[in-house]
């Protein structure tokens, strides 16, 4: 099976787990834990932030980098982290895509979101054990600030997997998790079956539909 075939999905975490220990040193002084599925923190709304300039927001992210560098490093899992799974209950993400700068988004929100949909493979830093199909918007536009507090907008699609991505991290924001957009039950398997079972023969979008 070449690395071609495999879901896109997949294919980005292959490429991190290659990537893993060659370009970055792991900090481990900021590293938090990382809340685990059934705690209730991550069903709370989070907060917004008022100002994106303040040094707490700067700590915060730089905790979530190194938490989210420290877990990649050690699972090979993991693009992004949002505030509330280290227990900050604040509207903050952070993405770290391989060969691609940091990127922080403070207050992210969806303000447009495409018809088409598309089922992907899911999980979560907080239950990275169990795997999932979910169904997610193809393409959406996202608006935030970032650290010197300036609003900024793109659109995210298919390429790296970003929308799929963002739509994950800004539902944490929620307090919604991948198993509540899971389309069918039947579909949840341990991390180990999916790797055995799955992950060479399922196309990234298993189905797109327009509603
Ligand atoms: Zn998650």
């Amino acid at each position: 099976m070449q690395p071609g075939e495999w879901p896109r999905r997949l294919r980005a975490v292959w490429d991190e787990i290659s990537e893993a220990g060659k370009n970055e040193p792991i900090a481990t002084g900021n590293v938090r834990p990382v809340l685990q599925l059934g705690d209730p923190l991550l069903r709370e709304k989070c907060a917004r932030v008022l100002d994106p300039t303040e040094p707490e927001i700067a700590e915060l992210v730089r905790d979530l980098s190194e938490t989210l560098a420290y877990w990649r490093a050690k699972t090979g899992y993991g693009r992004g982290i949002a505030a509330p799974q280290i227990g900050v209950l604040k509207r903050v993400i952070f993405l770290k895509l391989p060969g691609v700068e940091p990127w922080p988004l403070v207050n992210p929100q969806i303000v447009h979101a495409s018809e088409e949909k598309i089922v992907v493979w899911d999980a979560c830093l907080s239950f990275l054990s169990i795997f999932m199909q979910v169904e997610r918007r193809r393409r959406i536009r996202v608006r935030y600030q970032n650290l010197k507090g300036e609003t900024l907008e793109f659109e995210a699609g298919d390429e790296r997997d970003l929308s799929e991505l963002l739509q994950h991290e800004i539902d944490h924001l929620d307090g919604i998790l991948t198993i509540d957009r899971v389309v069918d039950v039947k579909t949840i398997c341990t991390r180990e079956e999916f790797e055995k079972r799955y992950r060479a023969a399922s196309p990234y979008a298993v189905a797109a539909t327009r509603r």
